[in-house]
């Protein structure tokens, strides 16, 4: 676990590549709205895995023609990265449950990438919450813009 001064938008641009050769090859849109944004200081392994685990959950759960938003912005004091998809929702009575280790509702699921995203957004000064609905799911991750943040 190596924190450093880190640009969120670069991170993620970086990884844009590997996200849309999936994306296309489902026929689905990847779309990034990147504001300029302050610093993080975090593990940037951390925070690519936690990228590629969100933006695969919301792939996962939209169909062809549909889109995901990754946005990063800045709103009092802290660094908002937040990934949104057009799927149909996480269905109210597993709100929660998703969080748990093992938790999956796919065939071929693992249930590890969301308590992994939980726990490194812990260790880098960062907190994750979820709105869902029938037309989508957002998933915000809240980074602490502190002194270290510069
Ligand atoms: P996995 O992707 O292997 O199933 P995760 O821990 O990443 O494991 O996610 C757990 C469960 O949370 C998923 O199986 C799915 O039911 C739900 N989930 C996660 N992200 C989304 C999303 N964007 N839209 C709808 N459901 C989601
Ligand atoms: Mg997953």
């Amino acid at each position: 676990n190596k924190k450093e001064h880190q640009d969120l938008n670069e991170i993620i641009s970086t990884l844009f590549p590997l996200i849309e050769t999936r994306a296309i090859k489902e026929g689905k849109l990847v779309e990034l709205q990147l504001s300029e944004i302050s610093k993080l200081f975090v593990d940037k392994n951390e925070i690519r895995q936690l990228l590629l685990n969100l933006i695969n959950n919301a792939l996962d759960a939209i169909v062809a023609k549909k889109s995901v938003k990754v946005s990063t912005y800045e709103e009092h004091n802290e660094i908002i990265l937040s990934i949104a998809d057009e799927g149909s929702g996480i269905p109210p009575h597993l709100i929660g449950s998703i969080e748990n280790f093992f938790f999956t509702t796919k065939e071929e699921g693992t249930g590890l990438g969301l308590p992994i995203c939980f726990s490194i957004a812990k260790r880098n000064n960062g907190r994750i919450d979820y709105l869902s609905s029938s037309k989508g799911t957002t998933f915000n991750v809240y980074f602490l813009k502190t002194l270290k943040n510069g």
